[in-house]
């Protein structure tokens, strides 16, 4: 979802933007006016999320997926090694693409457990002088979040924080890089914003391909090709949304309260509803649970479509139900959901 005054106010400057008579599609990336739009999207995310001068804001193309790839590319030379702690689907694909490039120790994995858990800290061993530490922060798949006390990593640390990014605070400092899709919650798709330590930058290799080096595209200021202006734009209105909700800390708030009344619903439904992830483990922006069998989860998934609740059916590697809640659904949205939830266990239980 994106919030419904950010869609109504790109609706009011779809045919001039800031009264130019022309789309923010159709004004060059180069004009005043869009480097202005770039600026504030930037001074947005780095308000909210704090992000100290320490580190840079890019925003690039290729989605979270593209850098499961150029992390490696431009951090893991030859002889070195990433560790990588892989809790779900996209975290095993970083691993995949990383695996492309070097030499990776995935230093713990839940795979067996079908991804239930994050680690316990005390379960980490990290790679002596590893290039850098890779983990996701919330598996959106299996719905299995790191909570806000990380573990203390002792390489470089990078996060890919697509599907939490601006739900929660999070620590930018302590991290050498974050990315993050911006579809789930920053704003549409086709953006990924990579907030990244400076000095990481002298780490590149000098051969590296431009638009693949963090360095070029730093020095770019984003612009190194023509960036998705559209998307930055949105990104822009989400961050004037969010300042206005009450920033990161408030959001947060209402997003504690959301996954309090879905997961109370799903434990408190004498079996009916049976969460994925471990208690200690579980999600605030993916709620994974399953009915007693196949048949319940589809009728489950099909009447809630009818009942104007959309998009609950899980994915199709884990499948049951998944609801995502990130920032923009507001908690009247779970609400419903609560409520369906509770007519639907009645009539089939
Ligand atoms: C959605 C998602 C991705 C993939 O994002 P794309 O922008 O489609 O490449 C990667 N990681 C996580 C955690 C995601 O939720």
């Amino acid at each position: 979802m994106l919030p419904t005054s950010v869609l109504e106010r790109a609706r009011d400057e779809l045919l001039s933007f800031d009264g130019l008579g022309m789309s923010i599609m159709e004004i060059s990336h180069r004009s005043r006016p869009f480097r202005d739009v770039l600026d504030k999207a930037e001074a947005g995310l780095r308000e909210l999320l704090r992000v100290p001068d320490t580190h840079r804001i890019l925003f690039l193309q290729g989605g979270a997926s593209l850098q499961f790839s150029m992390v490696p590319m431009n951090f893991l030379p030859e002889g070195a090694v990433a560790d990588h702690i892989v809790t779900g689907a996209w975290g095993t694909k970083a691993v995949t693409e990383a695996r492309k490039c070097g030499h990776v120790n995935v230093i713990w994995s839940d795979e067996a457990n079908r991804f239930r858990t994050v680690p316990d800290p005390a379960e980490l061993r990290f790679t002596p002088n590893a290039a850098y530490v890779h983990y996701t922060s919330n598996e959106t798949i299996e719905g299995v979040q790191f909570g806000n006390d990380l573990p203390a990593f002792g390489s470089p640390v990078v996060c890919d924080a697509s599907s939490d990014i601006l739900s929660k605070r999070i620590e930018v400092e302590d991290h050498a890089l974050i990315y993050a899709g911006a579809q789930k919650n920053i704003g549409p798709s086709g953006v990924c914003v990579v907030i990244i330590r400076q000095d990481m930058l002298d780490r590149i290799p000098q051969e590296q391909a431009s638009s693949l080096d963090y360095r070029a595209i730093a020095q770019a200021g984003s612009m190194l090709n023509t960036p998705n202006t559209w998307g930055i734009y949105i990104i822009s209105l989400v961050c004037d949304w969010l300042r206005g909700v009450g920033g990161v800390d408030a959001i947060e708030e209402t997003n504690k309260e959301k996954a309090r009344l879905l997961y109370s619903a799903i434990d408190s439904s004498d079996g009916m509803y049976t969460g994925h992830a471990a208690r200690s483990s579980r999600s605030r922006m993916n709620v994974t649970f399953h009915l007693p069998d196949k048949q319940l989860d589809a009728q489950f998934a099909a009447e809630a479509e009818g009942a104007g609740l959309s998009g609950l059916k899980g994915h199709r590697s884990l499948g049951g139900i998944r609801a995502s809640i990130y920032n923009a659904m507001p908690v009247e949205g779970v609400e419903a959901l609560v409520d369906f939830m509770a007519e639907f266990g009645r009539r089939n239980a």
